[in-house]
């Protein structure tokens, strides 16, 4: 497999999926429409919510798009592991009331053998339990081997939340390799060791659950696939970090420059690199998508973001304002996905210069 740069992914899953007529649409904005439920947009199927309950009539029954997402529940963590971030990219294929399964299985499994030349012995699927249909479609169509299509139980293969919409789901799983495992005899997918990772989810909502707990089969039902382009960028770039992905490295290293430290040289060193750089992109998108620094809500998670990077910069000795120069290499990196930050980069790099507290 070739290693390819987290920006081509991108281009190549977005052009992938409209050579199957769907439509591409930009990322929605971090900041959700008439959705009181979510502070920022975290996950790719946020904002099409209103096409999946029929609230909304959908520009393509068929839509593809990378959403730029925002979780915050790990923040502490973020920093002081090779997964955690709090801004991370969600590519998805979606269909509305379209195609279904048959459609979904063998093109997810032509993007990641033959665009993205994964090798298939280092490939594994789960799917859930009961769901035979899915199991026929990987074995008949597909042509994986039975030992290869791990049943597992609700927990991890059935998406719902409350009432509504909701179903199975059946997930890709990359093997790192032996001596990334447990070494327990038992090691296989599903184990909480490094070897075998998740990198794609499918979701077959085809269900509409009820206040009693039936599950009534949707007359029309929907696909929703998300996979997170950083960690398929980690496999196909064969590094342990999303800090260690091309273009995130990027920022990194950028950052090391500033504080004439190296990152790799130092643990805690690398910690607070790792806090900056995570953080300078959520706070560049949020800003961008008209968020600005304040108490409450999502510009309390802003000012979150902010103070945290430059309480990690002191630690680094970066004492004055620093933290808007990285705008510009954020922006260098993304701008060709996400045209607006190029437009906006001024503007974002003032809110930040203004912040008290010397950002
Ligand atoms: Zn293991």
């Amino acid at each position: 497999m070739e290693k390819l740069g987290m920006n081509e992914i991108r281009e190549k899953y977005l052009s992938f999926f409209e050579s199957k007529g769907h439509l591409r649409l930009p990322s929605f904005s971090l900041v959700p429409k008439n959705d009181k439920s979510l502070l920022l947009i975290n996950a790719g199927m946020a904002p099409l919510k209103p096409y999946f309950t029929g609230k909304e009539i959908p520009p393509s029954k068929r839509v593809t798009t990378c959403q730029k997402c925002i979780r915050t529940p790990d923040i502490d963590r973020v920093g002081k592991t090779a997964r955690h971030g709090t801004f991370f990219e969600m590519l998805g294929n979606f269909s509305f009331g379209d195609y279904f399964k048959k459609e979904a299985i063998p093109w997810a499994w032509e993007f990641v053998t033959k665009v993205l030349e994964l090798p298939e012995e280092r490939l594994w699927v789960t799917i859930y339990e009961n769901d035979d249909e899915a199991y026929e479609i990987w074995n008949k169509v597909v042509g994986l081997p039975p030992e290869k299509i791990v049943r597992m139980g609700k927990e991890d293969n059935f998406w719902e939340i409350g009432t509504g919409p909701c179903g199975p789901c059946s997930e890709i799983y990359f093997d790192r390799g032996e001596d990334k495992g447990c070494g327990k005899p038992t090691c296989g997918v599903g184990c909480d060791c490094d070897r075998f990772i998740e990198f794609w989810n499918l979701v077959f909502t085809q269900f509409d659950k009820d206040a009693e707990g039936n599950y009534n089969p949707l007359p029309k039902p929907n696909i929703d696939t998300g996979m997170g382009l950083e960690r398929i960028a980690t496999i196909m770039q064969e590094v342990d970090s999303i800090f260690d992905v091309d273009v995130i490295r990027g920022i990194t290293d950028y950052v090391g420059e500033m504080a004439g430290v190296k990152y790799g040289d130092d643990k805690k060193n690398d910690v607070s690199l790792r806090v900056i750089t995570d953080h300078i992109r959520g706070v560049t998108f949020m800003i961008s998508d008209g968020i600005l620094p304040s108490n409450e809500g999502r510009g309390y998670v802003l000012r979150r973001l902010l103070r945290r990077a430059a309480r990690y910069g002191k630690l680094l000795g970066l004492d004055r304002p620093f933290l808007y120069n990285v705008v510009d290499v954020v922006v260098e990196h993304y701008k060709g996905a996400y045209p607006e930050i190029q437009e906006r980069k001024d503007y974002i790099k003032n809110v930040i210069k203004k912040r008290r507290g010397a950002v």
